[in-house]
């Protein structure tokens, strides 16, 4: 077991159609105080949690942190400094020995000064927000980079050493056909980056996209959304499209050639602890996890005052946790050993996937459960299913 630190970049240069991520478009006279912030966090996390009432395990201390993950938001948009410096917090916080430092970046926000920085202060992989290689579909989504960002950006983290690299698509955006996503994947094979992630165009409130999908409108291009048949079908031809191309598919949305998939998010669906620094970070420490609050104007405020504005915090029970091994296990293309399990928690759990098998939406061999390949793109259904 080892300890992954996550960084949370709460801000963007704009705001995408789809997105239901808390992040702000701010100043950028922000960015250097929220670093500040993050570091003084860092240093002083033990004895805030406990102001906060949060105790975190002894063995904690001895785990090795072997990963760190600054997300967002768009965490390339903050001076490479700055990332030095939160980096050079952890190094002096946290018994480490960094395998994997991956800094989530947008395309048009890399050049060649800041990237040879970033490898310099220690991060060695890119996960970049590509999400479609068609300009059409980049522009109706808000995004800020066209598809020659992308071609630009890849060379330039090459050429300051960074060669593991993950590109996001999303299946589902507005304007997108079977020929655009095709031909998507077949640049992105082309690019071969080391890993890559696809995710479903995710329909809620929380964005403005969704919610004007839900009531209706036609504003963000919500008459151009393909169906919810189509993204399934899309996500399909990715699974054999990324298969041709070698890459190992993983997890649910998250595809890796060999060795390279991320360490990182591994410890999450593994529920390996982790700690979260920043405005909305999460956290677990094994037996509790919390959260930090979203709005990255009070989370400074909070820091400067001596505090740490923990949000929520519970300690997972024992039935609590066996719920997450399902869930998080199942997102895992191995599946889950129920034995295993039966006998970690002491609770029988034959009969909690006899409808699911029978419905075909698991297979089961032997103590070994995993969602069925071609169910995965419904694996929401499947989740709903295991909770009755
Ligand atoms: S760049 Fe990412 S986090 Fe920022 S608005 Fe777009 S989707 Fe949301």
């Amino acid at each position: 077991m080892s300890l992954g630190i996550y960084i949370q970049v709460p801000f963007c240069q704009t705001r995408c159609t789809y997105c239901n991520f808390h992040t702000g478009v701010v100043s950028s006279a922000r960015f250097a105080p929220y670093a500040a912030a993050v570091q003084t966090e860092i240093r002083e996390h033990q004895s805030r949690l406990q102001q906060a009432g949060i105790v975190l395990p002894n063995s904690l201390a001895q785990e090795m942190n072997d990963t760190v993950y600054f997300g967002g938001g768009t965490p390339s948009l903050l001076d490479p400094e700055h990332l030095r410096g939160m980096l050079d917090a952890i190094r002096d916080m946290f018994l480490h020995d960094f395998r994997e430092v991956t800094l989530e970046a947008d395309p048009e926000t890399i050049d060649a000064q800041k990237a040879a920085a970033w490898a310099a202060a220690g991060i060695n992989r890119v996960s970049l927000g590509v999400q479609s290689f068609s300009d059409l579909e980049l522009q109706a989504a808000g995004r800020m980079h066209r598809r020659a960002d992308i071609y630009r950006a890849v060379p330039i983290l090459h050429a300051a050493g960074i060669r593991n690299i993950s590109i996001d698509l999303i299946a589902g955006l507005p304007h997108q056909t079977p020929e655009s996503w095709r031909s998507s994947l077949e640049e992105l094979t082309q690019l071969a980056p080391q890993h890559v992630s696809i995710y479903l165009l995710e329909v809620d409130e929380g964005s403005r996209l969704g919610s004007e999908l839900l009531r209706g409108g036609t504003k963000y291009s919500a008459l151009a959304v393909p169906s919810d048949d189509a993204m399934a079908e899309s996500y399909d031809l990715a699974r054999t499209a990324l298969s041709a191309a070698g890459y190992e598919h993983y997890e649910i949305s998250n595809f890796a050639k060999p060795g390279f998939a991320s360490e990182h998010n591994r410890k999450y669906w593994r529920r390996t602890p982790y700690l979260g620094f920043g405005a909305g970070a999460h956290s677990f420490s094994g037996t509790q996890r919390w959260a930090n609050a979203h709005d990255a104007a009070a989370y400074v405020q909070s820091i400067a005052s001596g505090k740490i504005p923990v949000e929520q915090a519970e300690t997972i029970s024992p039935p609590q946790a066996l719920e997450e091994e399902l869930f998080l296990g199942l997102r895992q293309l191995a599946g889950i050993d129920i034995s295993l399990l039966q006998k970690i928690y002491g609770v029988p759990l034959d009969n909690r996937f006899t409808s699911l098998e029978s419905s075909g939406l698991v297979k089961r061999s032997g103590s070994l459960v995993q969602i069925a390949p071609e169910h995965l793109s419904i694996s929401n259904e499947v989740f709903v299913e295991l909770m009755r």
